[in-house]
């Protein structure tokens, strides 16, 4: 492709229109199926970063008092809008980060649509102004906007992590200045299209492009920013709280993850294909994804056999294709990465049953990951400690529950950890001392409405629900208050 026949996105949306860089910053965007720039983006600049801030800070008395009527008003149009694009959206996702089209146009997609949903039902029923007790008639609560709110995110999910944000943040009255990653800007570009044409008031959500360094780094440590809710790597979470320390602001992380899948010889049946195909979706970038399958001794030999056919079975190939295939990975780095990784396990002597280095056959091109199994994992390997973010599974035999709990809760993540029994007592029991934010049970999915994030360095705060409203508002105490 030339460079006339790519993309040109090289605006940003800021006060409610599409505006030219203040100073030229070209950065091509990669399809990772083929390794061919699809479109071209600005980088921002300080200026830009600047205007856009500005922009969202004039908004912001309008929008808080903007009656909830009328925020849940565009909200509903949104989501409207979004339902109604939902093809070019998928196709957006799958040229952008390289999901099949099957996943971009459901899962995808969907996530996005469901958190607007969510959004605008904790918006419905959540009362901003309460009184304190009966005890203290008095005394009122007040639930504000926190400000003005910057949103930084990753590549892998960027619909489901975009809007978890816009919509929430949006329903509370915040105004905001968006850098989607630099690698999947395009539906983010689109998004933002979407908000412009269901109305939203210029300036209450605004995007500008960057990578972190650029953008990223001025809006985490810009003065008129109150808020920064960020998901991407513990790496980059690190970063930005200690930049935005400086002017105290608030600061929501969405982090990693090595989930711990816990397999009991008690389990059903379909735990271990599950589990397989879990940690290969979206070719293993997922922050929660089981890449640790803890398998009880009775079915460990089963559970290699199994998983080594699931990875067999599960065909690679580019994301543009309809089909049950896994797409590439994002990028070059992220291929080199995870190469590493696999040469790692193989060094430090966990045993390979099916994939391995090097790209899958027939694809001599593409960002393409073998799915591959290692068994025989313990849990001083790099492989059972580092986020991959490939699909690559770690299967570790263990023989009691107090040695799976003790292995599972090794880590430095707490994001989700799976558990696969019958025994409903010892569900229970695992529930509540797995240390993670998410723990989900025998395949059974979190239902919407349901909070999102983690323990230890799988971050601070919660997405989604009641409680991702509330990350968005402030708590003002009010005395002396009479009709
Ligand atoms: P990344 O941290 O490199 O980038 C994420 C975003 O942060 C990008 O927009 C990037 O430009 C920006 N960024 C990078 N460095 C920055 C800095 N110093 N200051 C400000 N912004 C900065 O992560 P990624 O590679 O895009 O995504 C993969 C990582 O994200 C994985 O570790 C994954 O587990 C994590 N993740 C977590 C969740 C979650 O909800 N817990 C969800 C998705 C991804």
């Amino acid at each position: 492709m030339t460079t006339d026949q790519l993309l040109d996105r090289r605006k940003f949306y800021i006060d409610g229109g599409w505006v030219d860089p203040k100073s030229p910053h070209d950065h091509g965007v990669i399809n990772p199926s083929t390794e061919e720039p699809c479109a071209v983006i600005s980088f921002g600049s300080q200026e830009d970063t600047d205007a856009a801030v500005a922009a969202a800070k004039a908004a912001f008395w309008g929008w808080a008092e903007t009656p909830k009527a009328e925020r849940l008003e565009k909200l509903k149009a949104l989501l409207e809008i979004y339902k109604s694009r939902r093809d070019d959206m998928a196709a957006t996702i799958s040229l952008e980060m390289g999901a099949p089209m099957n996943l971009a146009g459901t899962a995808q997609w969907g996530a996005g649509m469901m958190h607007l949903m969510d959004a605008i039902n904790q918006v419905e029923s959540f009362d901003f102004d309460q009184m304190l007790g009966e005890h203290a008639p008095n005394d009122r609560i007040l639930r504000e906007p926190v400000g003005v709110c910057a949103m930084i995110t990753p590549w892998n999910w960027p619909m489901n992590q975009v809007i978890l944000k816009v919509a929430f943040a949006a329903g509370a009255g915040c105004t905001m200045v968006l850098k989607p990653s630099e690698e999947a800007p395009l539906s983010s570009m689109l998004f933002a299209e979407m908000v412009h044409e269901a109305g939203f008031p210029p300036g209450v959500f605004n995007l500008v492009n960057g990578d972190g360094l650029g953008v990223g780094t001025q809006l985490s440590g810009h003065p008129d920013i109150d808020m920064v809710s960020f998901t991407g790597s513990t790496r980059a979470g690190t970063a930005i709280t200690k930049n935005a320390a400086d002017t105290v602001k608030r600061v929501a992380l969405e982090l990693g993850g090595k989930g711990a899948n816990i397999i009991f010889d008690d389990a059903d049946e379909m735990a271990v294909p599950r589990g397989t195909a879990h940690c290969f979706n979206n070719s293993g970038q997922s922050c929660n994804a089981p890449t640790r399958m803890l398998v009880q001794r009775g079915r460990y030999d089963e559970a290699v056999a199994a998983a080594k056919a699931v990875a067999e079975q599960t065909a690679v190939d580019i994301a543009q294709k309809e089909g049950g295939h896994i797409g590439p990975v994002v990028n070059a780095v992220q291929w080199g990465k995870i190469q590493d990784l696999i040469q790692k396990g193989i060094d430090e002597g966990a045993t390979l049953v099916a994939g391995g280095v090097g790209r899958p056959e027939g694809h001599d091109k593409g960002y393409f990951v073998k799915p591959t199994v290692f068994a025989d994992v313990t849990p001083d390997m790099t492989i059972a400690k580092q986020e991959i973010f490939g699909p690559v599974l770690s299967i570790m035999p263990f023989d009691t529950e107090d040695e799976a709990l003790e292995i599972a809760n090794d880590t430095s993540y707490g994001l989700t950890n799976y558990v696969q029994t019958t025994d409903n007592e010892r569900a229970h029991r695992l529930a509540r001392r797995l240390r993670s934010g998410m723990v989900e049970m025998n395949g059974q999915g979190r239902g919407m409405g349901a909070p999102f994030g983690g323990y230890g360095q799988s971050g601070i705060g919660r997405e989604g629900g009641v409680w991702g409203l509330e990350e968005f508002l402030e708590v003002k105490s009010v005395s002396g208050w009479t009709e």
